[in-house]
């Protein structure tokens, strides 16, 4: 029996916004023009620039109007940000942002104590983005974080998501990611879920974003790519983390994610030698090691070279 695996993915670098919005350094808008500019050209079809939203809230963010304004836009590329409402559509149709994301919190009780209405009341009140947004010509999709699980409630019943999907679509939003930023999803109920989901709504663009805080964010890719699911954000060299959870790590590392891929023969048009340049380059920028394990132990195929004979002899193989 073999594994029934998807032929190609579309994979999309978070890493400058979900991975350097927590981190401590603050880039400067030429050093993540050149890291997105480099992710084009290695050939991601799509990158999420940075994000619409308060300064305060998020100063590492503050100048994603700048960074769009000064990458070098490649044919083909959806380069996206995230937003929290309608003033993140005005900031995004100023410079350019031509692709959209706004999210919301499945856990119920999150999204009451933070903002005294349900995830699906949330949605509902994204219908004024969704107004600006097409009569500006910008596309517009949307997230649900903690779909898998939230550190504030036993459990996310899948019924309470659907209900947040439907909300989504009731607002014309028909690309939806669902996201695992407490880390807590595993293998099995990804793929529970994303069938059921598939089945539910087959006319949904769907996306999965996986932190891998306890190490099974890639093992979770595959089963969504089971479940024939096709589009996963990744982070260069795993950065990343949340602000909300506790002990968060950052998104699956982008290089990891392509190892396995172009081992197992799955298509994702992304040069695997040049995206681990670029998360090269951010670990030198950020000055710390991550969570990655291509960048420790390289390629498996970088291995395979010919053993000079007599170089093992008498050597116990355990
Ligand atoms: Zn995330």
């Amino acid at each position: 029996m073999s594994l029934k695996l998807v032929k190609a993915i579309r994979l999309c670098e978070v890493g400058p916004r979900d991975g350097l919005q927590n981190e401590k350094i603050i880039l400067t808008a030429e050093q993540k023009i050149e890291l997105i500019d480099r992710m084009s050209e290695a050939g991601f079809p799509v990158i999420e620039v940075g994000s619409f939203v308060s300064p305060k809230a998020v100063p590492q963010m503050a100048d994603t109007d700048a960074v769009f304004r000064g990458i070098t836009r490649r044919e083909g590329v959806e380069y996206r940000a995230l937003i929290a409402n309608a003033r993140g559509v005005d900031r995004a149709a100023a410079c350019g942002c031509t692709k959209v994301k706004l999210n919301v919190s499945a856990s119920v009780s999150h999204n009451l104590a933070n903002l005294n209405c349900t995830p699906a009341q949330s949605v509902a009140g994204f219908a004024e983005c969704v107004e600006k947004a097409r009569a500006a010509g910008i596309g517009i999709s949307g997230s649900i974080s903690m779909a898998f699980g939230s550190p504030w409630d036993k459990e996310i019943p899948v019924r309470d998501v659907k209900r947040i999907v439907d909300a989504y679509l009731a607002v014309g939003i028909e690309e939806i990611s669902l996201s695992d930023a407490s880390g807590m999803a595993f293998p099995t109920q990804v793929y529970d879920i994303c069938t059921e989901m598939q089945h539910c709504y087959p006319n949904v663009s769907w996306w999965l974003h996986f932190h891998n805080t306890r190490g099974l964010g890639i093992a979770n890719i595959l089963a969504g790519m089971q479940a024939g699911f096709t589009r996963f954000d990744a982070s260069f060299a795993g950065v990343g983390g949340c602000p909300f959870v506790p002990g968060a790590a950052g998104n699956v590392a982008t290089e990891d994610v392509l190892h396995m891929c172009e081992e197992m023969g799955v298509a994702t048009g992304i040069d695997l030698d040049k995206a681990m340049a670029v998360s090269r380059r951010i670990v030198g920028l950020i000055g710390h090691t991550t969570d990655s394990y291509l960048l420790r132990a390289g390629k498996s195929r970088d291995l395979i070279r010919e053993l000079p004979t007599g170089q093992i002899k008498n050597q116990t193989q355990i």
